[in-house]
């Protein structure tokens, strides 16, 4: 999945996504990380590699990839992601290497660095090389020390969140600029409030939700990927799989507290995203793009997939030694991997009011079957469904501010504007029920305080 910046609100990252800039999710330490998290499901990738006690990227195939991988680019910027697993397994040696050949193989072109880390082995070290690198960090993590240490665990079960603070508090003592990935699944969907404050609290400015959706296979043969691709057919859901309708809701939840005092504040990817759809920009993630395959996988050994979330027999391209890098991301598989995004989907969604925004986000949870009874609808439509619709009045709010050169954030005025004025139309009369809830008079409550609550108002 793209990860990082996204479009009008934050950067131009916009700019750079042309023909030939393309992203590949680097796995250095190809599956293995220092933690057991239940829900990843990247962990059991290590079976494709026959089990190897270590799965380490050599110096030479660095060297390769980066030549290959800047080479190939025909935009001034080249971004490099680093991913896990656990990338700083490698050590810091490697990724000083890796600094040295993207200046060796630059040839004039800028190169920027995403580093995707469970943020429990940072020290001094890694934050001062990330600092004078200006290496952009993101930090795994579900939320508060109860929804964090629900999942992401060590091999022996011990929690992980006060080491993941500490990472933290690291980053901030040597001034890294970090984002947070949270993933949302069944257990910490429901707080979603919750999770958002203290986000703001670590000091993230930049905030993906990513929804947890994975099917287990029936097949007891212990070579075998439990976590199956969509086409594979039968499965069952994984426990930790969040509903869908849970989803939407945590997203609303977040995007009203955000939309009323955080914007241009704090950003969201996705909401970002769905504001750049609404403008008729590029949203600058796969998933709410209208065809994708331009962000493939490589791995520690030079395997190429065509998505970190397609790491399967089938969605193998071949390695950077055999074919060309550039060769495997111009190749009609590859292409019709990405515009399939497109061409797969039921009637059901090319008929739906909010496909403009959605696109049926990923295809790896298209496993549902429409109403019709056509397969390939996501299995996360009827969250996406309730989201999109739900915030479509602000983002054409926001949309009619970006025509008219106006910032996004007067969004928030607007909707307190609109509020008051609800407000004051529903003004109770002294005896009448307290519109805040408590039970009491109006007269005894709030009555002759400013606005009580513009949940009491209604919606817009
Ligand atoms: S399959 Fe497509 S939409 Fe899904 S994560 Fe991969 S590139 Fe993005
Ligand atoms: S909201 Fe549902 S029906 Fe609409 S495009 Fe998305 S997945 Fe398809």
């Amino acid at each position: 999945m793209q990860k990082g910046k996204s479009t009008l609100l934050f950067t131009d990252a916009l700019k750079l996504k042309r023909p030939n800039a393309f992203q590949v999710m680097l796995k250095p330490a190809g599956p293995a990380c220092n933690l057991n998290c239940n829900y990843c499901y990247y962990l059991e990738k290590s079976k494709l590699f026959g089990n190897p006690a270590t799965t380490r990227m050599s110096d030479e195939l660095l060297e390769e990839f980066t030549r290959q991988f800047i080479e190939a680019h025909e935009v001034p910027v080249v971004m490099f992601t680093w991913q896990g697993g656990e990338p700083t397994l490698m050590g810091l040696d490697f990724f000083r290497k890796a600094i040295e050949y993207q200046k060796k193989y630059s040839g004039g072109k800028r190169i920027d660095n995403a580093f995707q880390t469970n943020g429990t082995l940072l020290n001094d070290d890694w934050c001062r090389f990330f600092k004078d690198n200006n290496i952009l960090v993101g930090i795994s993590i579900d939320g508060t020390e109860k929804n964090h240490d629900h999942y992401r665990r060590t091999r022996s079960g011990a929690p992980t969140f006060k080491r993941v603070m500490k990472g933290i508090e690291f980053l901030h003592r040597h001034s890294v600029e970090f984002n947070t990935l949270s993933v949302v699944n069944d257990y910490n969907v429901s707080m979603a409030s919750e999770t958002y404050r203290f986000l703001k609290k670590t000091g993230s400015g930049f905030m993906q939700f990513l929804p947890v959706v994975e099917r287990i296979s029936d097949n007891t043969d212990d070579k075998s990927l439990k976590l199956v691709a969509p086409v594979h057919g039968e499965a069952k859901l994984a426990p930790w799989t969040v509903g869908a309708r849970d989803y939407g809701e945590f997203l609303i939840t977040i995007f009203d507290e955000w939309v009323r005092n955080d914007v241009a504040k704090y950003y969201v990817q996705i909401f970002d995203a769905t504001l750049a759809n609404f403008a008729g920009e590029n949203p600058g993630i796969c998933v709410y793009n209208e065809t994708c395959g331009d962000a493939l996988a490589m791995e520690h050994n030079g395997d190429v997939y065509s998505c970190d979330h397609f790491v399967y027999p089938d969605y193998y391209l071949g390695n950077i030694y055999e074919t060309p890098l550039i060769d495997m991301v111009k190749s009609q598989r590859q292409f019709d991997f990405g515009i399939d995004k497109r061409n797969s989907l039921p009637r059901y969604c090319l008929t739906c009011d909010v496909r403009f925004a959605c696109h049926g986000e990923c295809p790896k949870h298209r496993f549902l079957t429409t109403p019709e009874g056509t397969p390939g609808l996501n299995y996360l439509c009827e969250g996406l469904k309730m989201f999109f619709n739900h915030v479509k009045p602000y983002m054409e709010f926001m949309t009619r501010e970006l025509k008219a050169k106006r910032p996004p954030a007067n969004v928030m005025n607007w909707i307190r504007n609109r509020e008051n004025q609800a407000v004051r139309q529903a003004r109770p009369e002294r005896n009448d029920p307290c519109p805040c809830g408590s039970g009491r008079k109006f007269k005894n409550c709030c009555a002759g305080k400013p606005p009580w609550s513009f949940q009491a108002a209604g919606n817009l």
